[in-house]
């Protein structure tokens, strides 16, 4: 048995765990089994998170093994974690089957545990103070290789993962196909069933995907890495500035809150001199006063290939109080695991330098 079942059948994937519900029932009636056995697999998968055929007890050995030819199970393979000693937060690099190393991070807060996850390794968006595309893109990740971040999570603590946000290495919107039926899945109340709400989706702002996914009306949240007020500084500090104007860029996120009535959450990182001052505060209250938003302020993460500087204390309240005198609602991100933390994407680069 070949794999040209996938192409007769049309599916998009050979790869079991990236296809939804009612695909895994097609390849299973193509191969003259009964639908309930794709209810059992689909289960093993996504509920039980078994990381292979052998675990699905329940299921005809002389069927695992045709699927095994077919669509073998994607998983990502844990190489380390660090586990913050002040809050629990929990950093892990996950090898692929190819070898390529990606990044997630378990956070604990009040209301659940949060996973963010990676997806792409590498990414060729260039943000300057970013650590994560100093090596350019490796490749895209699968819907599989999503979820299984999310998997192998709570496999290893036995703790529930409740949120997901996907704010680790990679682009979300430059690998969309592949996180939109991520979406699919990870929401699919016969799976892992987290809900569209609890899921955060973060982009540097690729307009026509935004509004693209407006169009889907999901119930996701949206958020935007701004980092500048205006166009000639966000272009010394992300490229993708050069190809979409701050213009085009609030009326995209004007066009998702109108299709999805959802806030959209402002991420701004504060570079010492760079975009913390009251000049930049006050363009930063022209662009977004009035809209449904909100603005997290996240003290730059240096990385040693760059000199740029964190904003300190005082600076970073100036810089609030003066959006919150205008009526925007903003947080200071609270920094999770600073003891084991360097920035983002900076556990994954010391293990390809290696
Ligand atoms: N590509 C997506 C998601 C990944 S980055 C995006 O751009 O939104 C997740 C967030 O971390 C983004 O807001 C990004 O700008 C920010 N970030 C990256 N490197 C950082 C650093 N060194 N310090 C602070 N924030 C950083």
């Amino acid at each position: 048995m070949d794999s040209s079942i996938n192409e007769q059948l049309n599916l998009p994937y050979n790869d079991i765990k990236s296809l939804t519900k009612a695909e895994l029932v097609s390849l299973i009636e193509a191969l003259g089994d009964k639908k309930f056995r794709a209810d059992q697999i689909y289960d093993w998968l996504h509920r039980k998170q078994v990381k292979d055929y052998e675990a699905m007890l329940n299921v005809p050995k002389a069927l695992k093994d045709k699927l095994a030819g077919i669509s073998p199970v994607t998983v990502v393979e844990q190489v380390e974690k660090q586990v913050s000693a002040i809050d629990g937060t929990a950093k892990y690099l996950f090898r692929l089957s190819d070898g390529n190393l990606i990044e997630s991070v378990l956070m604990r807060y009040k209301f659940g545990n949060s996973v963010c996850i990676s997806s792409q390794a590498g990414c060729r968006m260039g943000c300057r103070f970013c650590a994560s595309t100093l090596d350019g893109l490796s490749r895209s990740l699968l819907p599989s290789e999503m979820l299984d971040q999310i998997y192998r999570i709570q496999a290893d603590t036995g703790e529930r993962v409740s949120h997901v946000v996907i704010m680790g290495t990679g682009e979300p919107f430059d690998n969309y196909d592949n996180v939109r039926r991520f979406i699919t899945l990870l929401t699919d109340e016969n799976g892992i069933n987290i809900g569209a709400r609890n899921l955060t989706i973060s982009t540097c702002g690729i307009v026509p995907r935004i509004r693209q996914f407006a169009d889907e009306q999901l119930q996701v949240n949206l958020a935007i890495s701004l980092h500048a007020p205006n166009d000639e500084l966000r272009k010394s500090l992300m490229p993708v500035a050069n190809k979409y104007s701050l213009a085009e860029l609030m009326d995209a996120c004007r066009y998702y809150v109108e299709k999805t009535s959802r806030r959209i959450t402002y991420e701004y990182s504060l570079v010492k001199g760079v975009n913390d001052g009251p000049k930049q505060a006050q363009e930063l209250i022209n662009l977004i006063k009035g809209t449904n938003c909100h603005v997290n302020l996240i003290p730059v993460n240096p990385i040693k290939e760059r000199d740029f500087k964190q904003t300190e204390g005082p600076q970073i309240n100036n810089f609030k109080n003066k959006l919150e005198k205008n009526g925007i609602n903003v947080t200071i991100r609270r920094e999770m695991g600073r003891d084991i933390d360097g920035a983002c994407g900076q556990l994954r680069k010391s293990h390809i330098g290696e």
